[in-house]
């Protein structure tokens, strides 16, 4: 296990100082950065255009090891998981989706997750740790070359893996400035999506970053007491300061937020709680993101019939609400948030 950091974790700042420090021209750090975070080739040697002494440089002071990873064998989808093996001997998943011509990566922020909602698999497992920046990109640089050998291109990134995003603030946001670089991942920041259970610091961090990347806020309810039981988080912000937040957002960046609704049988998702949804968004500029729950063995919420969430939707769109509910295949696999890695721990704790 290598003690050196990832070669993924560099800033270009950070390769331009690597490279004076050795006494070799900043610019030389520049390419350098292309290679790994545009093209994706991590190996030194492969680097035709750097002098041999950088090249040494890059080797002995940074792991230029290709990450572990793993696929998920449903080849027959659209849709491709993989599952990236770290030195620790833990692991996070990924997902690429293709749906028409977006193509839409989604990335894990941390191993677990601490914030523990009842519904979630990652809450489950708690905070293992932290993923780095170069963990977060790793991710994104293995599913774009899936993506490329589909003749494919990215076209948005959306942080709703394992974890919680704003709780790994400095890594997450290092990640998505390189995503977002041109001479990097390429992706605009309206098609970066950060979603989060809402955390004043973090969210009033992101709307300074001067960015627009696209903010959605996990809400889940209408009202903070069935909130609170599904997000037990003490630092989570009340549906009132929710509000406030997004206010906050659009006026900071000039980006309306989304509202994501997971829908539980018998916990939110009555005509009830869809009039008090639409009640607590009247004149708010956002869009709500309706998420069918994805069932997960070992809890006990259902997803409601595709009736009652024909019902609760057009409720809302009768209210005037901007409303879209997330295809099945998307969400299906999107919503398997952390499933992947609990599998891959039962197989090798059967080992
Ligand atoms: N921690 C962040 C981002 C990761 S989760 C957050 O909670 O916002 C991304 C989204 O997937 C969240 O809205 C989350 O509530 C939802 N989600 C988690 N498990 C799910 C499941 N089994 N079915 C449907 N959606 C799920
Ligand atoms: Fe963490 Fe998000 Fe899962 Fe809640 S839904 S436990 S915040 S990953």
């Amino acid at each position: 296990m290598s003690e050196l950091p990832r070669i993924t974790d560099l800033t270009q700042a950070g390769f331009r100082e690597l490279a004076e420090t050795h006494g070799i021209r900043p610019f030389r750090g520049d390419q350098a950065y292309e290679w790994v975070m545009k093209k994706g080739v991590r190996r030194p040697d492969d680097m035709s255009n750097l002098p041999k002494p950088f090249r040494d440089v890059l080797r002995t002071n940074l792991d230029c090891e290709d990450p572990i990873v793993e696929w998920s064998d449903d080849s027959r989808t659209t849709t491709d998981k993989l599952y990236m093996r770290l030195p620790d001997g833990d692991g996070v998943e990924a997902v690429l989706i293709c749906e028409g011509r977006r193509t839409t990566v989604c990335l894990s922020s941390q191993v677990g997750c601490p914030v523990g909602c009842t519904f979630c698999a990652s809450g489950l497992l708690g905070l293992r740790r932290n993923l780095s920046a170069g963990e977060i990109l790793d991710q994104f640089i293995e599913l774009r070359k899936r993506t490329r050998a589909l003749e494919r291109r990215i076209s948005n990134v959306v942080m709703m893996g394992m974890g919680e995003p704003l709780l790994n603030y400095d890594a997450v946001v290092h990640a998505l400035q390189v995503l977002n670089d041109p001479k990097a991942g390429g992706i605009g920041a309206r098609h970066i999506t950060v979603s989060t259970i809402g955390l004043g610091k973090g969210v009033k961090r992101l709307a300074q970053e001067g960015k627009q990347y696209t903010l959605a806020f996990s809400l889940h309810a209408p009202d903070d007491e069935t909130r609170s039981e599904l997000i037990p988080f003490p630092g989570t912000l009340s549906i009132a300061e929710l509000m406030d937040a997004a206010h906050e957002y659009l006026r900071d960046t000039g980006r309306e937020v989304t509202f994501e609704y997971v829908l539980l049988e018998g916990v939110n998702a009555s005509a009830r709680h869809a009039k008090q949804l639409a009640d607590l968004l009247k004149g708010v500029r956002c869009t709500v993101n309706l998420i069918p729950y994805n069932e997960n063995p070992g809890l006990s919420f259902r997803r409601p019939t595709p009736g009652a969430i024909d019902r609760f939707e057009a409720i809302l769109r009768s209210r005037r609400i901007k409303v879209a509910v997330r295809k099945r295949k998307g969400h299906k696999i999107l919503a398997a948030c952390g499933q992947l890695r609990l599998r891959a721990r039962r197989a090798t704790s059967a080992e």
